[in-house]
């Protein structure tokens, strides 16, 4: 009988634990963790990300501030603000909320946070640290999916596990994250051929694509662990994600829902990050 991997549930434990460490950190240095997160331009879902972000920095016991600028903010002027959060001694983590805007590249203002205080763990310096297996900022949805296997006592040791998509953001990062904890780890991309027969010998299979249904429910392995990173709106304006739940729920021993599984992680990361973050700076 399958069980579902529920990430509001979870998630809502990582907050308790982050603001048990924010209360602590508050009580020793006079200050709470500083998240400070940068949005440009109005788009409508970057809009509601960070108001969720802030709202739940707050409750956290985290000091959350935005700093919203107009969409035709110059790479100067957006530089400029990120080093001045760089040089703040108060501030722990930096966020900017991405894509920007077509005139900006995400990966050059990416490269002006200070890598200590990337709590999006996207900064190829934190890259490197776990490319190289050591202790660092890493990035949030991957980290949720990671503690999502262990709340379910998932040991990807000796496992096969399946990455679907090969992203800077989700993708590659769990695949290392994955290989890190001995799983046997396959990278299947855009023009991975066989995609059934991949996702039928492994064991944990994490979908992050962003295509409604790809991963049909009978290739699952029976007994497997399915997480489905990918958020996909149908016509209908329903969420759904890359894996066919239907299908696969007959066959896999765990799988995480669209929406409730991993999306709710991922902003408890990014408050567990911060508090990492306030306290690797102030040791
Ligand atoms: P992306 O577009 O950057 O990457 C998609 C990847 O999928 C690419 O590497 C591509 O090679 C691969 N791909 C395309 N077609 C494929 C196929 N047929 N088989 C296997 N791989 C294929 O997307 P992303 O930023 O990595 O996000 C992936 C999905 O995860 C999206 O739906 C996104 O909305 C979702 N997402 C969710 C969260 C969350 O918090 N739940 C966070 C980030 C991303």
């Amino acid at each position: 009988m399958v069980q579902l991997i529920d990430g509001k549930a979870l998630a809502k434990e990582v907050r308790a634990e982050v603001k048990t460490r924010a209360d602590a950190f508050r009580a020793t240095h006079n200050r709470s963790p500083g998240l400070h997160v940068v949005l440009v331009g109005d788009d409508p879902a970057s809009q509601v990300y960070v108001r969720n972000k802030e709202r739940a920095a707050a409750k956290a016991g985290i000091e959350g501030r935005v700093h919203r600028l107009p969409a035709e903010t110059s790479e100067a002027d957006l530089l400029a603000l990120v080093f001045e959060l760089n040089g703040d001694d108060h501030i722990d983590g930096i966020l900017v909320q991405l894509p920007l805007p077509d005139h900006l590249h995400d990966q050059s203002i990416v490269d002006a946070i200070d890598p200590a205080k990337d709590v999006d763990g996207l900064h190829p310096f934190n890259s490197g640290l776990l490319v190289v297996g050591r202790k660092g900022l890493r990035p949030c949805t991957p980290s949720g999916c990671m503690r999502m296997l262990e709340h379910v006592g998932c040991d990807p040791k000796g496992k096969r596990a399946l990455v679907l998509g090969r992203s800077t953001l989700v993708g590659k990062p769990i695949a290392l994250m994955l290989l890190e904890k001995h799983a046997t780890v396959t990278i299947a991309h855009s023009r991975t051929e066989d995609l059934a027969e991949r996702v039928r010998e492994s064991d944990i299979v994490i979908a992050a694509v962003g295509r409604a249904n790809l991963v049909q429910g009978d290739w699952i392995k029976d007994g497997a662990v399915v997480i489905d990173v990918g958020i996909n709106r149908l016509d209908d304006g329903t969420l759904t994600g890359d894996v066919d739940f239907d299908g696969a729920k007959d066959r896999a021993a765990y799988i995480t829902p669209v929406p409730g599984g991993v999306g709710p992680m991922t902003i408890a990361m990014l408050l567990s990050n911060t508090v990492d973050a306030a306290e690797a700076r102030i040791m």
